[in-house]
């Protein structure tokens, strides 16, 4: 049976150039990077040529690239090191409630340090209203940090309205941006949208598990997790996992021009859109406007767990909600004011390049097979 999958959101299969990139540094290029002999020369080079690619896709110098271990050490290094570098000159922190747990968590522990964290909340649709953020940051806020595409329902946040009210009231807040989902699949330029501080992921975009990216602006100044051999500039020390870096260079040298990609993905979302809202009691959780990459929908009367399972045995993958939350209700889904029935029978269905309409047939036929056999809870 060939599997189908449908969690793009939670992570991507490694694609070609990737591994290959990546077998070529680990086989080849295996000196240390801060070694000045060739062998060490030679896996730094492999450093600097994804630095550009990434920068490219950033429309920003290579020099503000930090490579990390994972979008969540991006995640905790930018909030925890504006807060610590900006802590004299306010206590105030402003963010979303619908966060991933990498900076949720984070903030909960700034909070019992002391900070004020004001979490905005969404609106039905699980948006952020701009007005939300106008009426939050205030003169002594010191960091603003907001998703741009949320890894629930896709919605896409006003982050340029952050930056906006940050000017506006004159906060000395540094902007912070998890684009874990956004990066590689909308087009991205931090200076316009007026970010310091940016975070992305490998494995969602076809390169392997492991590799991190943080953009940090050159004026935006952050105290470093890591203490070590100062590497990447003194932001991120440790030895640079070539291997992994190198793969995502490979990585972002097959992915599809941001609008060309969308416009696929759109017609990929809107035939699933119309197939799954075919399907009995479905109803649907995502904005019409989200990214395209990724659906969520509820079946009412069957819960997500046991239709999981259900598609599973049909070599079919889909999520319940976040990966990281595995069992526990979706706090996104529960934010929106969705009462708890529909949170509780809610599918994320995420799309990548490798995924045809075919899939969604499939998909469909199997949720219809699967609600058939199942009772309907009372
Ligand atoms: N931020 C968002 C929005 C995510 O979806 C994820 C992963 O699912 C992360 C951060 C964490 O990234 P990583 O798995 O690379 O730590």
């Amino acid at each position: 049976m060939e599997e189908i999958y449908l969690d793009n959101s939670a992570t991507t299969k490694v694609c070609k150039s990737a591994a290959d990139q990546a077998l070529y540094a680990m086989r080849e290029c295996y000196g240390n990077p801060s070694s000045l002999y060739s062998l060490g020369l030679n896996a730094e080079r492999l450093i600097e040529r994804t630095r550009r690619a990434v920068a490219q896709k950033l429309h920003c110098r290579p020099e503000e690239i930090v490579f990390t271990g994972c979008g969540t050490e991006s995640n905790n290094t930018a909030v925890f090191g504006a807060a610590r570098s900006l802590q004299k000159r306010g206590r105030r922190i402003v963010t979303t409630a619908v966060e991933h747990p990498s900076v949720a968590r984070p903030m909960d522990q700034l909070e019992k340090e002391g900070f004020e964290v004001v979490r905005l909340p969404v609106d039905r649709e699980g948006k952020i209203q701009p007005e939300e953020i106008f009426n939050a940051v205030t003169k002594d806020t010191i960091l603003v940090s907001m998703m741009l595409v949320n890894n629930e329902t896709g919605a896409i946040f006003p982050v340029s309205a952050a930056a906006e009210a940050i000017k506006k009231i004159g906060a000395p807040a540094l902007l912070h941006c998890d684009a874990v989902q956004a990066f590689g699949k909308l087009p991205i330029d931090p200076k316009k949208l007026g970010v310091d501080l940016l975070s992305a992921s490998g494995h969602k975009l076809h390169a392997p598990k492991g590799i991190g990216v943080l953009y940090k602006s050159e004026k935006a100044h952050i105290q470093p997790l890591l203490l070590g051999g100062g590497q990447e500039k003194g932001f991120r020390s440790g030895t640079e996992s070539v291997p992994l870096i190198a793969a995502l260079g490979g990585a972002i040298s097959e992915l599809p021009e941001e609008s060309v990609g969308l416009q696929n993905m759109q017609k990929l979302w809107n035939y699933a859109k119309e197939s799954l809202l075919k399907l009995p009691g479905a109803a649907l959780n995502s904005p019409d406007d989200c990214l395209p990459y990724l659906i969520n929908i509820s079946l009412a009367g069957y819960r997500s767990e046991t239709l999981l399972h259900f598609l599973e045995a049909d070599g079919i993958f889909v999520s319940s909600g976040s990966a990281c939350s595995k069992g526990k209700l979706s706090g996104v889904l529960s934010a929106m004011g969705l009462p708890a029935a529909r949170v509780d029978s809610a599918l994320r269905i995420s799309f990548s390049r490798y995924n045809k309409t075919e899939d969604i047939d499939k998909l469909c036929e199997s949720l219809e097979r699967a609600a058939k056999r199942l009772k309907k809870r009372g």
